[in-house]
């Protein structure tokens, strides 16, 4: 059994999209996956349609002991793929559990009891992978996933301070391992949000790829929207644009890690995995299957609502047109997928744009008109107008002594250089 912590000292990094759609991508090539929630946040949790309400079994419930692992569990409605959900009551766990005895290591514990019950009685490992989507902070509940797992998924974002804070990460992780879990590596680095198109992007990977030779996953995940739209509808990438670009990265992610399974001597009984093209069209069939379904039953229910007396036409009118045109699969498909949003659509205009320069952007100000124009005094005075700087105030983004042609991004050579015993055998 594999147990990964999906960890990042910072926020909207994507640790949450990456537990969520990587658990759910491992789920699909039939692995047993267990997603838990260490996040107050309970992002995850929504992510993969679980709400646990206060009181309700949770990470919380795993920490004071009053439940095992396995009644802490949930199934989600994805084959294969459970979660251990969060809910309120964790924000105030790191704050009472500070003196109980063994807090470090309360889910490893709980773990270690569930797997150990379930191979006396079934002579299997529970589950083929656990993974932890941890907190933006280096505090009590990633400190448990770190001692609960055996290995390290760092997720980082392609921004220009991307590698900030990773020297120290790394140092967490070290000591992690000295002190409590002498098992724990860090096998991968993740970048996300990535987009090709922006030089910032792509410098700032080259850098990650030069500060953690050899750990960084072969394939980035790219921004796309659909990632982020998927968890309000309470599913994976893969349930919700089964062939968009974030569900071919998570598959390829998966693929990845699957690739790892030949280290660990428990996993050797797993199929090898399946063609991601494959995954994807017999999962969009079936998600077609499913609207023909959905538009079928409401067809029968719009000519039994005709038969009804008349006070009730308006309410058929209504709704008649969104299902009344629909003949085909392919339409009913169509008709189904929420249309673009506006972010999509920004994203969209992008592509047809010529490479973006944020160069300019981020460096340099804009410059002050030459010739100052003359106040017009008709002109209405608006509440959002800011004052315009004197022309001789400093330029709010300039560098002192900077390299001009260099884009601002923290790089590799100016960080502490990492110990290689922190990592797993280079991929
Ligand atoms: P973290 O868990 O590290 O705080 P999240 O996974 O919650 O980060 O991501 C932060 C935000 O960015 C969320 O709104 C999420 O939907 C969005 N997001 C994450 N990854 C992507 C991506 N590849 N493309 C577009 N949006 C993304
Ligand atoms: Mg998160």
């Amino acid at each position: 059994m594999r147990r990964i912590a999906i960890i990042n000292q910072k926020g909207g990094v994507g640790k949450t999209t990456t537990s969520a759609n990587l658990g759910a991508a491992l789920a699909e090539q039939g692995r047993r996956v267990v997603v838990v929630d260490m996040d107050p946040q309970a992002n995850a949790s929504l992510h993969l349609g679980i709400e646990a309400a206060s009181h309700e079994p949770s990470v919380y419930s795993l920490l004071t002991g009053e439940l095992g692992f396995a009644a802490s569990m949930r199934e989600t409605k994805a084959p294969r793929l459970s979660v251990v959900p969060s809910n309120i009551d964790l924000s105030g766990a790191e704050l009472e559990l500070a003196s109980a005895i063994g807090r470090d290591s309360l889910v490893r514990d709980a773990i270690e009891d569930w797997s150990a019950k379930h191979r006396a009685e079934h002579g299997e490992d529970p589950a083929d992978y656990v993974i932890f989507d941890c907190p933006p902070s280096l505090g009590l509940l990633s400190i448990n996933a770190l001692a609960a797992a055996g290995e390290v998924l760092i997720t980082v974002q392609t921004q220009f301070l991307a590698l900030m804070g990773m020297s120290k990460l790394v140092e967490v992780v070290q000591l992690i391992r000295r002190r409590l879990n002498p098992e724990l590596t860090i096998t991968g680095i993740v970048p996300c949000l990535y987009d090709s198109r922006l030089k910032l992007n792509r410098e700032v990977l080259g850098e990650i790829r030069k500060y953690f030779p050899g750990q960084v996953f072969k394939n980035a995940i790219r921004s796309n929207v659909k990632l982020a739209e998927a968890p309000s509808f309470g599913v994976s990438i893969l349930d919700y644009a089964s062939e968009s670009n974030g569900a071919q990265d998570y598959r390829l992610l998966a693929l990845e890690v699957i690739e790892q399974e030949s280290r660990d001597s428990t996993l050797a009984h797993l199929s090898p995995a399946r063609p991601i093209e494959e995954l994807a069209k017999e999962r969009g069939a079936q998600q077609a299957a499913v609207c023909e379904q959905e538009f079928s039953d409401r067809d029968v229910a719009l000519q039994t609502d005709a038969d009804e007396p008349a006070e009730e036409d308006t309410l058929v009118e209504a709704e008649a047109p969104a299902a009344a045109h629909v003949e085909t699969v392919e339409e009913a498909v169509e008709s189904a997928e929420p249309q673009p949003t506006e972010p999509e659509a920004v994203l969209e205009a992008e592509a047809a744009e010529p490479e973006v320069e944020l160069r300019e952007h981020v460096l340099e100000p804009a410059a002050p008109p030459a010739v100052e124009p003359a106040p017009r005094a008709a002109e209405p005075k608006r509440d959002d107008a800011r004052p315009t700087p004197p022309s001789n105030a400093p330029a709010p983004f300039r560098r002192v002594g900077a390299v001009e042609d260099e884009l601002r991004i923290l790089r590799a050579d100016d960080l502490p250089q990492l110990p290689p015993e922190a990592f797993e055998i280079p991929r």
